[in-house]
């Protein structure tokens, strides 16, 4: 029981918890393996820093960590790294990664000069250090002519699941996954992507389903990323539907995403809410209007917003206006990609240019009252492509295009490979997901 001493142990016990009675030798074996490759690869984030600290004793270690809505400028600005070197690191970085919109928590470091960052050099900082995630680090390392880029893979373990079920009387499909101890965020995409095809209140008892997950942990067990590769129900009457996650080649690609066998795209988290907190003061529709004194078309919704709150896009797309008038104030417009277009007005701040490709979420500007309004307020509108307003809250999601052509033979190859994936899981033993539900699970370690 060798292995025993080395283990954290949250995953391995669960992983030896899924296994049990004569497949229990076989487990032990593979779990040795695994332990000893991680041993291999044995390397952590405070080896990593103390080597930092190790060079010359005239540098300084500082730090800071990514708010809501900030981009990396922002958090180097507070770290104090001159504007100039800021623009190389940042350029050194993105040629390898994409550094726009960085995740709230996310924590930056640099080894700076003490003696240089006193005087406020322009070239202050030996290595800057970005942690994607639990195993993944960015630094860009000065040499002497400039900044060079280099990536740390620290040790990681990937596993696929397959789950399976079938509805009990007066389940869900949502309750049963939330029962199988599957991630809140995974169990979302699974329903969300069915969700898509399916009318689950036509779902009888008995009808069955199949997920295929994969998530990856990091040495010390703690869970990095997880993603639905897979999820099928087959219905007494809503009928049988499959998933399959698409991998477009390009991670920042906005194809990547689930969709049917034919390449019919599952696209279920639609629009996002424009504000952190939704109250809706007055709706789409005809309406005395406050200061023209007539019956007109309130061409949006406006949600009550005190002064200089974030406003964020609802989803992906590009600006394509970004201005000023007399009528809305400061206002933003967004373009998406089914050609829809949503409208941000009376704002105080904007935040973004006309060309900008903007994510869901990301902070495009201030709630204010610009234009013609009578007090602190964003007034949110959305066109169809004819250019005709819609009301914004009919809108709920934001259609993307079949795949076709090469993307769409593309697809099909991954289908065949996603299928092999999931007979190759299944030749895992199955066991309960946990003791709360009858949902069975297959765990196939991948490196
Ligand atoms: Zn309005």
């Amino acid at each position: 029981m060798k292995f025993l001493k080395y283990t954290v142990p949250v995953f391995f016990a669960s992983f030896l918890a899924l296994f049990c009675g004569c497949h229990e030798e076989e487990t032990l074996t593979n779990l040795q393996k695994e332990v000893a490759i991680l041993e291999m690869r044995a390397d952590s984030l405070y080896q990593e820093i103390d080597q930092l600290k190790k060079t010359p004793s005239d540098v300084v270690l500082i730090s800071d960590t990514v708010c809501e809505g900030e981009g990396p400028y922002a958090v180097m600005e507070r770290m104090k790294i001159s504007k100039k070197e800021m623009a190389t690191i940042l350029t050194t970085l993105q040629d390898s990664v994409d550094m726009g919109v960085r995740k709230v928590g996310e924590r930056f470091y640099a080894v700076v000069d003490s003696a240089a960052n006193a005087a406020r050099a322009e070239h202050s900082v030996r290595v800057f250090r970005w942690q994607e995630n639990a195993i993944r680090v960015h630094l860009a390392v000065w040499m002497d002519s400039g900044f060079v880029y280099k990536r740390v893979e620290k040790p990681f373990v990937r596993k696929q699941s397959v789950y399976e079920g079938v509805l009990e009387k007066g389940g869900t499909l949502d309750g049963m996954l939330f029962k199988s101890g599957i991630p809140p965020r995974m169990r979302g995409v699974v329903s969300g992507v069915l969700q898509c095809k399916i009318a689950f209140q036509s779902a009888q008892p008995g009808d069955k389903f199949r997920v295929l997950l994969e998530d990856t942990f990091n040495k010390d067990s703690v869970w990095v990323s997880g993603k639905v590769i897979y999820a099928e129900f087959d219905g007494r009457v809503v009928g049988h539907h499959e998933a399959f996650l698409y991998d477009d080649g390009d991670p920042k690609s906005s194809f990547n995403a689930h969709y049917t066998e034919n390449g019919e795209a599952l696209i279920f988290n639609g629009l996002r809410y424009p504000l952190d907190k939704i109250q809706i003061g007055s709706r789409f529709g005809k309406r005395l209007h406050p200061i023209l004194g007539e019956y007109r078309l309130h061409a949006g919704v406006d949600y009550r917003a005190s002064m200089g709150s974030p406003v964020y896009a609802v989803a992906d797309g590009v600006v394509t206006v970004s201005g000023y008038d007399d009528a809305s104030g400061n206002k933003i417009a967004i373009k998406h990609s089914d050609g829809f277009v949503s409208y941000y007005m009376h704002l105080s701040q904007r935040g973004v240019n006309v060309g900008t490709r903007v994510a869901a979420r990301q902070l495009i500007g201030k709630v204010g009252s610009t234009g013609r309004s009578t007090g602190p307020h964003l007034h949110f509108g959305f066109k169809n492509p004819q250019g005709q307003w819609i009301d914004p809250l009919t809108k709920t999601m934001i259609a993307t295009p079949k795949l076709a052509g090469d993307r769409l033979t593309k697809l099909q190859g991954q289908v065949k490979d996603i299928r092999k994936q999931i007979e190759l899981t299944l030749q895992s033993p199955a066991v309960k997901a946990n003791d709360t539900t009858d949902v069975m699970v297959h765990v196939r370690a991948l490196n």
